[in-house]
Formats: structure tokens, sequence, C-alpha cells
């Protein structure tokens, strides 16, 4: 099938074709088939790098000419910036939806196609953004994720409401192999296409002891006799090709990488100068590993890396440049790297109470379907490592020949419940018991029979719990959200965690380090695992700081909520990254994971104190900012100004200037050596306007005090 003869504005065909686009792919024919253009649903369940973006860029692009409005949700952030690279710059208008939870962002009206992540989404939706009543196509990428235990909940719900608002929209649902899309489909009411095919041909084998078995043949090696996960990066550099090796801890990543770069030892210029980036985006002990083996030609991939150094890696990968990433397994769906050969080194995971189990095959596929880069390579590999000749077989069914597993409606769990009848009723969806039910019957999980009779008694029991916690009540037949309900759904809130925060709050004083913690135990944190070393230091806490904790448990959570707490604490006490690196073996991106999700939770808890608690308004709004930009309290003024970050502010400040009126009123010369020239000359126009302001509104008070007094 010729793209020429597809219904799509002629600037797409035409941009294609400049890319050597002309021909569909066998899957891609097989939506158009099935009814892509003609507004009919869609699910197709076909293999990474077959394609599937390109379907849904075709049927979005024709969907605007004729006037309707697009909504593309993906699971990630990362994926929301890549795809909206994507689609930009072809004649339509595309807008990404990133900004805080509890914003309308009305102004994203304005675009043909909306790039959101399925949480994003789903606040919109609660903060009732009104565009979102006129979209007309709805693209679900990786919408296998609605089976993903954290995030498929929130999926689900975003899908049904989306529906719920707009009956004639059309769906198109992207997603990696499965175990039942037919249940799936029969949701969506879509057609499905499934398919193995893939543009470049896979190969999947597993390694014992020098030689590569496949299906019915075999590959010797001839590299060198190093550890087999080396023997076989060497095999594929040796022949021009590059490798992703997946292990499964971060600790792990950084140790292949550095024996990698020992085995490798590729020299270049290039290498150097992305050695010397990524050493200054991350300065700690880790950032300063990945420096080092970069400039060899290996590197290390994972999510306790800031986000400046995963870019230089990634973009040293995708150039040729770097010859192979070892990468933890929670990456196979996020990265888009493909590689000749994917060596699956560990195909195990440990899980806290049940050991160490096989990862999900699901899992393997995605990590597998990295292999071969379209028009690059002439083929790819997935290869499995296996310890003990007895294993060759055995993973070859565990994971090669396994069928990949169901997935299953996220919506029995309790917190997700919770947090979506919650909205139901507070967005307007459902109003009396019968239309919670209603609504709930038409969802993924009420289609599911497995689950189907547990329906009617978890919905009641979520009600209950709603109003017991004061966040909805009832009126006759009616249920309506109270202030503290709706607020806790605009702030995207779980409701355990409004709660816990609430309680918290009730006529207490609380100490900044006493808020961290509370906040760090509630549902929507992430909290750092708690390690054997870590046990003294919380214990020290424990017994000299308990008097500041503002809630009394002794759960695990409720230790690991300390040690996270403690990292936020340094972090607002402005102590390096690098050493709050080292003294809680974190990653400098494991702090800015933490700042942001702190950011938040403090914005939600500074609503919540100001609706419901005493008058700690200031504090709050105070502690927000401290989050926001890791500072001690006394830089607050310098911090308001743009341009003066965590550093710059404390350089000022050390100066003896404490204030924006301080540097209006400073030596120019001084601020200049400072600052330099061009922030200088920026923040003390910013200073000079602030002051200006203050004076007036002094004057005015004054005046007002005059009148008053006359
Ligand atoms: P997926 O979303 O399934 O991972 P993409 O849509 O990103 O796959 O496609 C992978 C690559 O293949 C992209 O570089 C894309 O431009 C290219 N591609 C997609 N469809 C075709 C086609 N019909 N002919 C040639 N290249 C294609």
């Amino acid at each position: 099938m010729k793209i020429n003869e597809m219904p799509i504005p002629n600037h797409l065909r035409e941009a294609y074709a400049k890319n050597g686009i002309e021909e569909l792919y066998p899957p891609q024919a097989e939506c158009v088939n099935a009814g892509l253009f003609n507004r009919k649903n869609i699910l197709a369940a076909i293999p990474t790098a077959s394609g599937k973006t390109l379907i849904a860029e075709m049927a979005m692009q024709k969907e605007v000419a004729e006037g309707g409005k697009c909504l593309y949700i993906v699971p990630l952030k990362a994926l929301a910036s890549e795809k909206y690279e994507d689609f930009s710059g072809k004649s339509v208008k595309v807008g990404i939806a990133t900004g805080d939870p509890d914003q309308r962002d009305e102004y994203l009206g304005r675009y043909d196609i909306i790039v959101a992540t399925s949480e994003k989404t789903d606040s919109l939706i609660r903060n009732k953004a009104g565009w979102l009543k006129s979209i007309s196509l709805l693209v679900v990428d990786e919408i296998h994720l609605i089976g993903d235990e954290s995030r498929g909940g929130t999926l689900e719900m975003v899908i049904a409401q989306l529906r719920f608002q707009n009956p004639d929209m059309q769906i198109i649902g992207l997603s990696a192999t499965m175990g039942n899309p037919e249940s799936l489909a029969k949701w969506l009411d879509a057609a499905l296409i499934t398919s193995e095919w893939r543009p470049v041909d896979l190969r999947e084998g597993v390694y014992y002891d020098g030689a590569i078995h496949f299906h019915g043949t075999e590959r010797l090696l001839e590299t060198p006799k190093k550890d087999d996960d080396l023997n076989l990066l060497l095999d594929t550099v040796n022949e021009g090709g590059q490798c992703l090796v997946f292990v499964s801890s971060r600790r792990s990543a950084e140790a292949y990488a550095k024996r990698a770069a020992v085995t490798l030892k590729k020299t270049s210029p290039t290498l150097d100068e992305l050695s010397k980036r990524i050493g200054k985006a991350d300065t700690t002990a880790s950032g300063k590993n990945l420096a080092l083996a970069v400039k060899s030609g290996a590197a290390f991939h994972h999510a306790g890396l800031p986000r400046e150094a995963r870019a230089a890696v990634e973009e040293g990968f995708r150039n040729g440049d770097i010859l192979c990433i070892s990468s933890t397994p929670t990456l196979a769906a996020g990265l888009n790297l493909p590689a000749r050969r994917v060596i699956i080194r560990d195909y195990q995971r440990y899980e806290r109470g049940a050991g160490m189990n096989p990862i999900p095959v699901l899992e393997y596929r995605q990590m597998a379907g990295r292999a071969g880069r379209p028009r690059l390579d002439p083929y790819g590999e997935a290869v499995l490592i296996a310890k003990q000749q007895r294993d060759v077989d055995r993973l070859f069914e565990e994971f090669i020949d396994a069928p990949a597993e169901d997935i299953t409606s996220q919506c029995q769990r309790e917190n997700e419940l919770r947090s979506h009848l919650l909205a139901l009723i507070t967005s307007g969806f459902a109003q009396t018991d019968g239309e919670v039910r209603g609504f709930m019957e038409k969802s993924f999980y009420a289609s599911q029979k497995s689950v189907h009779r547990r329906l009617d008694k978890n919905i009641e029991k979520t009600l209950a719990y709603l109003e017991k916690s004061g966040m909805v009540e009832r009126e006759g037949d009616e249920i309506h959200g109270t202030l503290f309900g709706a607020l806790t759904s605009r702030l995207y809130l779980d409701p355990e965690s409004a709660m816990m925060i609430k309680d918290g709050l009730a006529g207490k004083k609380f100490t900044a380090f006493g808020m961290l913690h509370l906040l760090c135990m509630t549902p929507d944190m992430f909290r750092f695992y708690l390690k054997a070393s870590d046990e003294k230091f919380v214990d020290k806490i424990l017994k000299e700081r308990s008097e500041e904790l503002l809630l009394d448990d002794l759960s695990e959570e409720f230790f690991a909520a300390i040690k996270t707490a403690l990292v936020a604490e340094e972090w607002i006490s402005e102590i390096g990254e690098d050493s709050i690196c080292e003294r809680f073996g974190v990653g400098a991106g494991d702090i800015h994971a933490v700042v942001e999700n702190l950011r938040w939770l403090m914005h939600a808890a500074g609503r919540i104190c100001h609706e419901f608690a005493a008058d700690c308004d200031d504090e709050m709004r105070d502690l927000e900012l401290r989050v926001t930009h890791g500072v001690k309290e006394e830089l607050l003024p310098l911090i308001a100004l743009k341009g003066i970050g965590r550093v710059r502010a404390r350089r000022i400040f050390d100066r003896g200037i404490t204030s924006p009126e301080k540097l209006m009123a400073a030596e120019k010369d001084e601020v200049v050596s400072i600052l330099g020239a061009t922030i200088a000359k920026n923040v003390l126009e910013q200073a000079g306007r602030r002051s200006a302001k203050k004076r007036e509104q002094e004057l005015e008070e004054s005046e007002d005090e005059h009148e008053e007094e006359d």
C-alpha cells in the first residue's frame, strides 16, 4: 500500500517521501484496511519499531485537516517531549501538557495535537479543562500499561472519562504484544491488529559456553575469552554494531560499563567532549564513573542520573560514538534507542518478600524489541545468557517461546478506586450510587470477568470511606463532593494523602523536618529504600528528633520516610548534591525526583493548610520555595529574582548582600564581579522594579493611614 494513496495532507506525504517512507509496512496497511481513516477504533498490538507512531500521525493529520482535535497520551514525560518533537514542524499546531497538576491549562485548547502523560490528562479532567470536550481523536501510546500496577488505574479511568465526555471520539490504542489483546479491543470497541512483523529481522537466542544458540542454528564467538557478557559485546562491536545490556540494578549497570570501557578502549575527540559534558552535568561519584566510561566508548543509563547526563549518553549512542549502554530494566519501556544486539544478562529480579523472580515475558519482549536499527542494521539480535547448560532450554521456554502475560485492570486496587471514584463524583461524571456503578460497569475492570463479582462490594466500601473522610456527602440519593473532596481531587492527591496532611497539620506546630517527614509518609510520595547501613542514623534521628515527627508509627514506610525526609532536609540546608549522594547512597537524579515530588506535595499541603488548618500560610509557602530551590530561609528574598539559583544566591548573600534592596544599594562593579555582566544587568533591573513597586505600596499604605487619622 503506497503512502501516496493515503488520504493525508500533501505536506505530510512530502515529508515522508523525503525520509524514504513510501510504502506502508504490512501492519500499518492492516490498520488502514481496518478503518483507520474511517474513524474506526483501532488497537494495534504490534512489535516495537514496526511503525506505530506513523499510523497515529497519519490519522491525526487527517483529523486535523478535517477540523478535529487530537490528544496523544504517553506514559512518561520524556516520551511526551520526544513525540512533541516528532509531530512538530508539519503544518499542525502541536502543544505539550507538562504543567503543574492543579492547572487547567486552557491555552492548550489552541493546539491541534496535544501530547500529555496520562497523569496530566487525568488532572486536566479533574480541573475541568474546557477543550477536552472537543477532542475528536484520542491516541493512547503503550496502552498495555493499563495493566501496570502503579499507573494502570489512571490510564484506564482517563480513557473511560474521555469516552464518556466525547462519545463520537475515535480511539487508536498502540500497544506492545500482550496475552489478551482481544479483551482490551473488545472494551475499546476496536478492530484488533496483531502482528509479529518487524522491519528488521529479529533473532532471539541464548548464549552459553562460547556460542549463541538460536532455534535451529548456532553462532560460535571468535572473541578472545573474557567474561561471557563482554565476549558478546566484543563480538557485535567487531562487526560494526552496538549493544544494549540489560542488568538488574543500578550498581550492576555501573559495574558493567566500567568493565566494558576497559575492554573497548575506544578513543575519539567526540567521546572526550561527551565525557566532559557528563562530568559537568553530574559531579557525584556516579557521574565521574560515567564520564570515565564514556571516554572509552561505554556508558550506563538509569533513573539515578540527572537528565543532562542521560541526554548526553543517548545522543552519543544514537550518533554511534558510544558503543554500549548498560541499563536497568525499568528503562526498557521508555528508552527509544535501538541497537544491533540486546544482551539480557539479568532476567531475574529481586522482589521484597518474594525473593528472586523471573521478569515478565512482556518485559523481556520490550527489551528484545530494541534489537535492530531499521535501515542501519542487517538484523537485530536479542541474547539471554545462560549460567549452565540446562538453562538453555529453560530460557527458550520461559522467555523466547513463551506467550506474553495477560493484562488485568488495576482499578480493583483500593487506593486506585478511592482516588478515581472521588474524581468521578467531584468532576460531575456521577452523582448517585447508581451513576457511579453505571460508570464503572463500562470500565475495563468490569469487562474482565475474573474481577467483576467484586465490583459492587468494592465500590460500596470505597464510597463509605470517602464519606467517612469528609470528602463526599449524601443528600437523599445524591452524592456530592465536599470542599475538601473537591480540593483533594483537583490537587491530584490520593484521598489518604490529603487526610494524612489535614490530620497531621491540625492545630500542631511543625518544623521543616516534621513537615517533610509527614509528606514523605503519604502514598503519593516515593521513598528511598532503607539499606541495612542506614539503620544507625535512622535510629539516631528517632532518639534525638522524635518530637518533630507529626506521625506516630513504626512501619517500614515510617523509617524509609525518615531517610527520604533527611535527604530533603539536607537539600534545603544547601548541602552539596555530591555530599548528599555520598552520605545516603543515592544518585543526583534521585535528589531531583525527591524535590519534584515534594514540591508538588508542599504546594498541595499549602492549599489544604490554607483551607483547613490554623494560620500557617507563610510557613508553608516559604517551605515550598525552599524545597523548590534548595535553600535556607535566609536566601528566600534573593531567590525571588529570576536567574538567581541556590549557588548564586549564596555567593551574593555571603558578601553581605542579603536582599534585592541591598543589591540595588551595592556597588555595581561588585555585583558584576560576583554574577558576571549579563546576569548582573538583568538582576539589577528586576531588583529596581521590585524596589520601586515596594516604595509605591508603602506610600499608598501611609496615605491610607493618614486618611484614617483625618
Ligand atoms: P514504533 O512507534 O512502532 O516504535 P515508529 O513509528 O517510531 O515505530 O517507527 C520506527 C521507524 O520506522 C521510524 O524511524 C519511522 O520513521 C520508520 N517508519 C515507519 N513506518 C515506515 C514505513 N512505512 N516505511 C519506512 N520507514 C518507516
